[in-house]
């Protein structure tokens, strides 16, 4: 075994973590990813030994559908701030990633820049699992790419399924990224999108698509009037941008600085922070419960039949689920 490999003990990651060692923090990661018993005690002490080292960082979401220019985006804006002094990790969440294979920060050339600045941290999404398994496992990435020192975190997502809500509520602000010629998207938009974002930029304005990026632009911004603000006192700007080329950028920064400052002096960023560790931890109890149940050797005898008669009619779902819970030992309420 080469000496890298070594194996760490606690106080050998703990040290790496917090020293902002990137190769112990990415050890430290595979740790919190890692389905043995054993990686995810040694994780948890990790964790809590950090945590008062986490919860500083600017949190910022990006979504946005494939194509949008989400790692070209990321790699540019990245970039400048790590030229402006801060220190970046990227993170996702991207349940299907394992599944559609090479997706969602697969290939660390998405970021060219980035993925070789010193500055910067790529983590692609961990592949396997449930949503709630996927997002769970970011959670724990990001706390620990702040302990490490990162003042910036990333966390991209594509919006499958419900994973934009997930990115919305473990970050502080939600960016939106659009394509020029919102005409037929807006159509198509899921409206819990937009109110989801804090800020909503239309991408390439530049070249042939800058007119529609425009035009876009001010058909968010009618919509969004429309819309009561997801936090009173923040009107999501709507802006353009063209990340290929750099421009519009600093303003969209510009903007997450003056999100950030109006949640540090109004005193919400604290409850946030307290809000966010409370819904981590249930999210954690429902994900944890499941596996459990779906684990239990006194349920799995009877899934099969029970689905079955599901499926067939045979059984009532209601019944069907008493009969499981019951298994569990879960009571039937009154
Ligand atoms: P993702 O799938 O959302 O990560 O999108 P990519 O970053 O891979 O970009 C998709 C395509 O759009 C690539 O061919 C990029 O070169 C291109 N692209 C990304 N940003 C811009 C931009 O600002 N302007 C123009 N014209 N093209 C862009």
């Amino acid at each position: 075994m080469s000496p890298r490999r070594r194996e760490l003990g606690l106080e050998d990651y703990v040290a790496g973590v917090v020293g902002g060692q990137r190769a112990v923090l990415a050890r430290a990661i595979t740790l919190v990813e890692s389905a043995n018993p054993e990686h995810q005690r040694l994780a948890g002490a990790v964790l809590a030994r950090v945590m008062p080292r986490t919860g500083s960082a600017v949190r910022v979401g990006i979504t946005g559908v494939p194509g949008v220019g989400k790692s070209t985006f990321i790699d540019t804006f990245g970039s400048n701030l790590t030229a402006a002094g801060h220190r970046v990790a990227v993170l996702a969440v991207d349940p299907s990633s394992g599944v559609s294979g090479g997706s969602i920060l697969g290939d660390k050339t998405r970021m060219a820049r980035l993925a070789v600045d010193e500055r910067a941290f790529i983590r692609p999404s961990p592949s396997a699992g449930t949503l709630g398994g996927v997002a769970s496992r970011t959670r724990e990435t990001l706390l620990l790419c702040e302990a490490a020192g990162f003042d910036v975190v990333l966390v991209e997502t594509m919006g499958v399924g419900q994973s934009e809500t997930v990115v919305a509520e473990m970050t502080d602000f939600f960016l939106v990224l659009m394509l020029p010629g919102a005409g037929d998207e807006l159509q198509g938009i899921k409206r819990g999108l937009l109110e989801l974002a804090h800020l909503i930029a239309v991408n390439k304005a530049d070249g042939e698509t800058e007119p529609a990026a425009r035009l876009a632009a001010s058909q968010y911004a009618g919509a969004l009037r429309y819309m009561r603000p997801r936090e009173s006192g923040w009107q999501p700007p709507v802006l353009t941008c063209s990340a290929r080329d750099n421009r519009g950028l600093d303003e969209i920064w510009e903007a997450i600085r003056a999100h950030r400052e109006q949640l540090e002096s109004s005193g919400r960023l604290a409850a946030r922070r307290r809000e966010q560790m409370l819904r981590w931890m249930w999210a954690m109890v429902d994900d944890e419960l499941r596996s459990a149940l779906r684990r239990a050797p006194r349920v799995r005898a009877l899934l099969e039949t029970i689905e079955h008669q599901v499926r067939d009619g045979s059984l009532p779902p209601s019944v069907g689920a008493h009969r499981i819970l019951e298994a569990f030992g879960v009571e039937k309420p009154d």
